[in-house]
């Protein structure tokens, strides 16, 4: 039986080789978001990441995303209020991060992604089973997916640079945050399966 390779953001199966600058069909994830499939995998236990969550202070800029984030979850449960303040707060923490922007390189960011990917998933995964929270395994998939995509496209980005983005799209699921890059958003969301019209089209330059 010939090999098998599953697509680790959308669970699209490739049968054979993967041939280099292959782009999953689906998704639009690379080549490297690709996993082989192995019939027996025996289970080990993730260790705790190295790096303690409280001591890795987040900057300005990630409180805004959180807050923004959390305003957005509340919007879903109907509670405008806290909607309303997580708003508030997400604008305050912006407004504090425009002034002391941080440039990120593309190293950096992806060293940062391969951490998520490496241990912290693996480790909110075990602890997100051992106590039967599915809302958490939930969440985890869809989030571990869109980590898994931003990967990719970093890894494209670093070889392709800008010419990526010329002529083409650039969407991200309002839902979960997967980015597609084509000209047209994807009839359904290959992590969370919403529709097009949940997609938001980036504007302007990158
Ligand atoms: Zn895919
Ligand atoms: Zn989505």
């Amino acid at each position: 039986m010939g090999k098998e390779y599953v697509c680790t953001v959308c669970g699209y199966v490739h049968k054979g080789e993967l041939p280099d600058g292959f782009i999953c069909p689906v998704c639009g994830a690379g080549k490297d978001a690709f996993k082989e499939i192995v019939k027996d995998s025996s289970a080990v236990k993730p260790d705790k990441p190295s790096v303690n969550l409280a001591d890795s202070e987040l900057s300005a800029m990630e409180m805004s995303i959180i807050c923004s984030n959390l305003a957005r979850g509340c919007e879903k449960q109907y509670l405008f209020d806290e909607k309303n303040k997580f708003e508030e707060l997400a604008d305050f923490f912006r407004n504090s991060a425009v002034n002391n922007k941080v440039s990120h390189n593309i190293r950096d960011l992806s060293a940062l992604l391969n951490k998520d990917l490496d241990e912290y998933y693996p480790y909110a995964n075990s602890i997100a089973d051992a106590n039967g929270d599915r809302g958490a395994k939930r969440s985890l998939v869809w989030s571990e997916k869109v980590t898994r995509m931003l990967q990719s496209l970093l890894i494209r980005y670093e070889k392709e640079g800008d010419k990526m983005l010329e002529n083409t799209g650039v969407f991200i699921c309002s839902v979960c945050g997967f980015i597609y890059v084509g000209n047209e958003a994807p009839e359904l969301c290959p992590v969370c399966k919403v529709p097009s019209w949940k997609f938001e089209k980036v504007q302007g330059r990158m």
